[in-house]
């Protein structure tokens, strides 16, 4: 497939890699489109090393493909300025760097999380790949680099910039196809007393929580600790605190810092806690449990009366992967969603209206975006008796 390239090795450790569950080919998640078009479909072969047990994905779809039409702005997310102004407290409680401190965010998007920061008498710098939205956070008074972040790049900032007090990378690291160019470059940007602060999906969190629907091919990794921890250590970083948080269904936020430089943080427990999701026995019943819910999901549309119209709630990225590996895209006519920038648009593959909630009477209403689904049902009564919620597992209502 062309803009697509397959890995025979663990991106982290060059391990073997081993099959955990194989889904149906999608279009990129997010890829919303104006007018329907032809879309490629990528493999979404989601895999395990043997040696390390870093989870990710067998295909790398080229970034280019990803991010030159980005539509994702951070602010656009209700919530989310909230939540970026507690994690900058947050990472400044536990840092505690010195006053006038320079932070560099790598993925800055918006620059949201930076103005937490430059609030709290920091100095920022941005790092965005997408042109449009790097001009954003110029426009914002954010100073913004453009590009993707990796050694070459974090010299270039260097030529203008000082080292930095403390590097964030927010839900970036996963997307990154290069991870060992990736660290490279934050070890040369990092202090010798700085702190690297990510927060990225979490392996544990999506077995535990189901969240299959985050597997999309822009998350190539899908992180643990344990692997993180050795990983870190051979570009002699050390991943020392480790939190779970609850962004996005379960998220794993971490503090690195230069091997040698103060206290290493230690979390045994999470070690203990992380090695079932690890487990290829556990795996396994994991794709043994999407499998028979593919069925489960597979037979309730092959028995959909034909007179009756069935839409979707929720045209997210992991909407999808719903569509596509579960095959409701088939019997879905359009998608209702709350964000107004996604009316007008239709889905990646099937091409389904993205509408508002309306009260036209469909016969069923599938819930895409399962989790929030006890909120959208308080939020229309008038549709009680017609959901449909696919996960975590499927049920009525
Ligand atoms: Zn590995």
């Amino acid at each position: 497939v062309k803009d697509c390239v397959r890995v025979t090795a663990c991106r982290l450790c060059d391990g073997p890699l081993d099959l955990i569950v194989s889904f149906t080919p999608t279009p990129l998640g997010d890829q919303y489109l104006k007018e329907p078009q032809p879309q490629a479909c990528y493999p979404l072969d989601l895999m395990t090393c043997r040696s390390c047990g870093a989870v990710q994905l067998a295909d790398t779809v080229n970034p280019a493909a990803i991010y030159t039409d980005y539509i994702y702005t951070t602010s656009i997310s209700p919530g989310l300025d909230e939540h970026f102004d507690r994690y900058a407290e947050s990472v400044l409680e536990r840092v505690k760097p010195k006053r006038g401190a320079f932070v560099v965010d790598i993925g800055s998007n918006d620059g949201t999380l930076l103005k937490a920061f430059d609030k709290r008498g920091c100095f920022v710098a941005g790092v965005e790949p997408a042109e449009r939205i790097a001009e954003l956070a110029r426009e914002s008074d954010i100073p913004t680099y453009c590009g993707f972040f990796g050694q070459a790049f974090a010299e270039e900032i260097l030529q203008g910039e000082s080292l930095a007090d403390i590097i964030t990378a927010n839900h970036v690291m996963a997307n990154v196809p290069d991870l060992h160019d990736f660290i490279k470059g934050v070890k040369t940007l990092l202090a010798p007393d700085g702190t690297f602060v990510f927060e990225t999906g979490y392996w544990p969190a999506i077995m535990r929580n189901r969240l299959i629907d985050t597997i999309e091919h822009e998350h190539i990794h899908y992180f643990a600790a344990t692997p993180l921890a050795s990983f870190f250590l051979s570009h002699g970083l050390t991943l020392g605190r480790v939190e779970e948080q609850p962004t996005k269904g379960g998220s794993l936020r971490g503090y690195v810092r230069h091997v040698g430089d103060g206290p290493v943080w230690t979390s045994p427990l999470l070690a203990v806690t992380e090695r079932a999701s690890l487990d290829a026995d556990h795996q396994a019943a994991l794709a043994c449990e999407i499998s028979a819910l593919r069925s489960e999901i597979g037979l309730c549309v092959a028995t959909k009366p034909k007179s009756e119209r069935w839409v979707g709630y929720g045209a997210a990225v992991g909407s999808t992967l719903l569509c596509h590996h579960f095959g409701l895209g088939d019997v879905l006519t359009e998608l209702w969603d709350d964000n107004s920038s996604r009316h007008g648009l239709v889905s990646p593959g099937f091409h389904l209206p993205v509408v508002a909630p309306n009260s036209s009477q469909p016969d069923r209403i599938v819930i895409l975006a399962w989790r929030y689904a006890d909120r959208i049902m308080a939020a229309h009564p008038e549709h009680a008796g017609k959901w449909i919620i696919p996960l975590p597992s499927l049920r009525f209502t």
